[in-house]
């Protein structure tokens, strides 16, 4: 079924790797633009996008010739000195999204660590919580990482079963349901309200129009920090800047990752004003890589790029066309389309449990790449610099391989 050189490469990760993922059976080696290439040179569509973190194409060359010009000047200093780039970073980034302050981190999950550590410390000292009594509300089906702290909130077995003991002072509502949150806000204690806009692990789910709004209005009568972990849906995925601003709402505190750096390195952000960041004094967070010259560099072109090429816009029109397009195919097997700008997923109506699975296996053979996620539900997430006819050949891709679940 696969080359020898393709199996050579399963084996070896089988091997010697973690079997902490579960991934399609393709070993890649190149990528540019929507493309992305295996070792036997085939060449594939990516519907996935690194997770929405090659927001901009794989291998964009503005963003490239950024890292390769700063790798060759300077890339670490730690925190212990200040860097130019970092500086000019820190300007750069807190008026492309309207802050007082940013705190650089690396990976998504130390970004949201970040804010939650932020909205404690500004539970105690503004807001004058009792010590150690701090509550931050999370939704039902959040994804918001990997770590202990974060896992402790999940409702998912696959993400925290086993890896207990917990880290206490979190609540669950169910996500899209004003009513609990208003609720769960009346307890004094309560912090902050950390939320995915759409939920995009969980298989893009939106909520209800008004929900982010009014969310935000409860939050801010309760004196409750309302933060946005925009991480998979932000910097254009969903055919705006964040994907707050369809609703006209503006964080508390921002959280950023993934294509802040187009796919390039580990590039993550929190925002917000001096009420909440300047509560956390020096030595008590950082990290060595945070806000490293490199990722300033690339951070700054990546975002660069989303605004010179108006990916947003391309996001809206492409994630229509892509969804109309998907609806008039009128496919049996699909139950579901949803999704906004260039942020879908597909539910999968089918006997078979893999079908999900074995759709995507179907595509990987006619050169396009997808993955399910939570069983029946295929996100379909492609850079944002994908055009019309890109559109229209993976749609064709996409009804050909429907055909396998006849
Ligand atoms: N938050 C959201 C909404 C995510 O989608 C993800 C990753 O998929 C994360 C946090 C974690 O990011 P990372 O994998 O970079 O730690």
């Amino acid at each position: 079924m696969h080359s020898d050189k393709t199996q050579y490469y399963l084996d070896l990760e089988d091997q010697y790797g973690a079997h902490n993922y579960h991934p399609l059976p393709v070993v890649l080696n190149r990528g540019e633009g929507v493309y992305l290439w295996d070792v036997d040179n085939k060449r594939y569509f990516d519907f996935l996008s690194g997770y929405s973190a090659v927001n901009q194409g794989h291998c964009h060359p503005t963003i490239i010739r950024a890292l390769i010009a700063q790798a060759q000047k300077l890339t670490l200093t730690s925190r212990a000195f200040h860097s130019e780039l970092l500086s000019e970073f820190t300007q750069y980034i807190t008026a492309y999204f309207g802050y007082d302050k940013v705190l650089p981190m690396n990976t998504g999950v130390e970004a949201v660590e970040t804010a939650i550590k932020l909205c404690r410390r500004w539970g105690y000292d503004v807001k004058g919580i009792p010590a150690n009594q701090a509550k931050i509300l999370v939704c039902g089906n959040n994804f918001h990482g990997r770590t202990s702290t974060v896992i402790s909130f999940s409702t998912d077995p696959s993400s925290y079963d086993r890896f207990g003991p917990f880290m206490p002072g979190f609540e669950v509502v169910p996500y899209n349901d004003l009513e609990a949150l208003s609720k769960a806000l009346q307890d004094k204690n309560v912090a902050g309200f950390l939320v995915e806009p759409i939920q995009g692990e969980a298989g893009v789910v939106i909520p209800d129009d008004g929900y982010l709004k009014t969310a935000k209005q409860y939050c801010a009568d309760a004196r409750v920090l309302f933060i946005a972990d925009e991480i998979q849906t932000g910097l254009c995925r969903t055919g705006k800047m964040l994907a707050c601003d369809h609703e006209g709402v503006r964080a508390d505190i921002l959280i950023i990752g993934k294509a802040l750096s187009g796919g390039v390195l580990p590039a993550s952000a929190v925002l917000a004003d001096n009420e909440v960041m300047m509560n956390i004094k020096p030595g008590e967070h950082g990290s060595t890589y945070g806000g490293n010259p490199l990722a300033c560099k690339v951070a700054m072109a990546a975002l660069d790029v989303l605004k010179d090429e108006e990916m947003a816009d391309n996001a809206e029109a492409m994630g229509q066309l892509f969804r109309d397009e998907l609806a008039a195919m009128q496919s049996p097997h699909i139950q579901l389309i949803r999704g906004r700008g260039l942020l879908n997923a597909i539910v999968i109506k089918h006997a078979n449990p893999e079908a999900a699975w074995d759709l995507c296996l179907a595509m990987k053979d006619r050169g396009l790449l997808a993955k399910p996620t939570h069983g029946d539900k295929i996100r379909l997430s492609p850079p944002l610099c994908i055009n019309r006819e890109e559109v229209l050949e993976a749609v064709q891709i996409i009804a050909d391989s429907l055909h396998i679940l006849d």
